[in-house]
């Protein structure tokens, strides 16, 4: 007998697959009771709190300020005073030192971001690790890099900062989204005030100690906490140049409506139907794999997501029977469990909104599959789902679930496709899945989408610009066009 022989002998043998638990620790977070607004560089008291919890326990977290007119009136200020007294006219290779500054401490303190991201916002610690902080991280270094070479980038235009720059972000990226709209603001000369969802405030209040580590001047950046209606008296101040938007198409609209004719510049990020095209001489378990990163990512609370699956008929059988056994081996549960596959639904309100959606198609008529899966008692949580026999009309198909829930149609020919997939008030992204590089081209010129991935999905990059068509919003961000919203240009 060889050694290794014996070494195979004595091999344990699993008696099945299932993982043992690998809980990420919490002690790295150190949550304080309350949190106020960041603003001037400094914690101003809130006039009104509300509570912000885990949507995996519903444990309450911290009390965080509910911003008045009155306290986004003092953010406003307070940003217009650094814009003048010395941000905008600091050389910008001054600017990218605060920017990579920024981007160090991030990579540095990644792991306690990316628990409390988890903690409050239910994604998974896989994710918000490998996903979330990196990205945002790759950001500010990226942005930093443009800080002193404006001049380059629009030769002859004399590119200026535009002011003081409103932002408003959703609760599905919270650091991501806010490294997406603050690194480009403040490369360009700008000064920020911010404000994060209301269900995930706790890491945009964790980067105010990072922007006091870097020694950012006070007004620079400042973070006002609270709803709708926070966001709102951000949008209609007088004080404010430019509004950078990501969230829903509904409230995009009102924000557009709201801005017309004030001269403020706007940009809007908004939702998506994404179509997820399959041809049958793809690589079909590579396909299954972006499917399903494509969905089930960020349990589906991805603008970009590709929530329209259209496999070519000749290949829909196998694709479906692979997509579902593949379903079943998704671990659903604890998001600080680092097997973790598919986290907490963010909200009540969302997971009410997740099944009102199912429901319609199931009454439409739509085939559902839902794989075993036992659900945590506590918390928000919803089984990844596959709606096969889907008409394009359905509800299921036209609207944004915002939801680990796949529709599944088909198609015959390339130009099917095409039709199929720009059948839709959306235009943020597509994927297509094929070996042959010319029909990719050939789809990518036809598909009305912002982003086109090809035998992938998901994929984000700082230096490529990201953005919509139709409902999906205007503007770009990421990228060197990323930077035209924030500067004007005197010819
Ligand atoms: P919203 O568009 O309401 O939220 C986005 C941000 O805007 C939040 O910070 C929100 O504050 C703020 N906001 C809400 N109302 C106003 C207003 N009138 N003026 C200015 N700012 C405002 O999205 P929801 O969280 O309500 O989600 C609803 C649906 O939107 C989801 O089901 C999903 O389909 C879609 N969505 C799309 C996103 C995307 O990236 N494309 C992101 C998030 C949602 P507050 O958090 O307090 O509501």
């Amino acid at each position: 007998m060889t050694d290794l022989d014996r070494k195979q002998d004595r091999a344990p043998v699993p008696k099945d697959w299932t993982y043992a638990p690998a809980p990420e620790s919490r002690d790295i977070v150190r949550l304080r009771e309350r949190y106020g607004h960041f603003i001037g560089g400094e914690w101003i008291e809130p006039a009104e709190t509300y509570q912000t919890i885990s949507p995996a326990t519903e444990e309450s977290l911290a009390l965080i300020g509910e911003g008045t007119e009155e306290e986004v009136d003092a953010a406003i200020a307070a940003a217009r005073d650094a814009f003048a007294n010395g941000w905008s006219a600091l050389p910008g290779s001054e600017r990218a030192k605060y920017l990579f500054r920024i981007a160090r401490i991030l990579q540095e303190r990644s792991r306690e971001f990316a628990v409390l991201e988890s903690l409050n916002g239910g994604k998974p610690i896989k994710e918000s690790r490998d996903v979330d902080l990196p990205l945002a991280a790759a950001h500010f270094f990226y942005y930093a890099g443009w800080a002193d070479k404006l001049e380059y980038a629009f030769p002859n235009r004399r590119p200026k900062p535009v002011g003081v720059a409103g932002q408003i972000i959703p609760w599905n990226f919270p650091l991501l989204m806010l490294a997406w709209k603050i690194a480009p603001a403040l490369a360009c000369g700008n000064t920020v005030v911010l404000k994060p969802a209301e269900t995930t405030p706790l890491t945009a209040l964790l980067f105010c100690d990072v922007l006091r580590q870097a020694e950012l001047p006070p007004g620079v950046v400042n973070i006002v906490t609270g709803d709708g209606r926070t966001g709102a008296a951000i949008v209609d101040h007088p004080g404010v140049d430019k509004i950078a938007f990501t969230g829903s198409t509904e409230v995009g609209k009102a924000i557009q409506r709201r801005l017309a004719g004030t001269g403020k510049k706007l940009t809007l990020e908004l939702g998506g139907k994404a179509a997820n095209i399959v041809f049958d001489d793809c690589a079909l378990d590579q396909a299954v794999e972006g499917i399903v990163n494509g969905i089930y990512f960020n349990q589906g609370h991805v603008c970009c997501a590709g929530s329209r699956l259209f496999a070519q008929e000749s290949i829909y059988e196998p694709l479906v029977d692979k997509l579902k056994r593949r379903l079943e081996t998704l671990r659903v549960g604890d998001p600080l469990d680092k097997n973790t596959d598919v986290g907490a639904i963010n909200s009540k309100m969302q997971l009410e909104r997740i099944v009102e959606l199912v429901e319609a198609g199931k009454d439409e008529g739509a085939e559902i599959y839902q794989p075993p899966c036992r659900l945590p008692e506590k918390g928000y949580w919803f089984v990844p789902t596959v709606f096969t026999n889907v008409a394009q009309s359905y509800r299921i198909a036209q609207e944004e679930i915002f939801g680990p829930v796949l529709s599944v149609l088909t198609f015959r020919t390339p130009e099917e496709a095409v039709e199929k997939a720009n059948n839709t008030p959306y235009g943020l992204s597509a994927g297509v899945w094929t070996e042959k590089g010319s029909r990719i081209l050939w789809m990518a010129q036809r598909l009305r989408a912002g982003v086109v991935w090809a035998n992938t999905f998901n994929r984000f990059d700082p230096t490529s610009p990201f953005g919509g068509y139709k409902e999906s919003g205007f503007g770009r961000e990421g990228g060197l066009h990323g930077l035209e919203p924030y500067l004007r240009f005197d010819e």
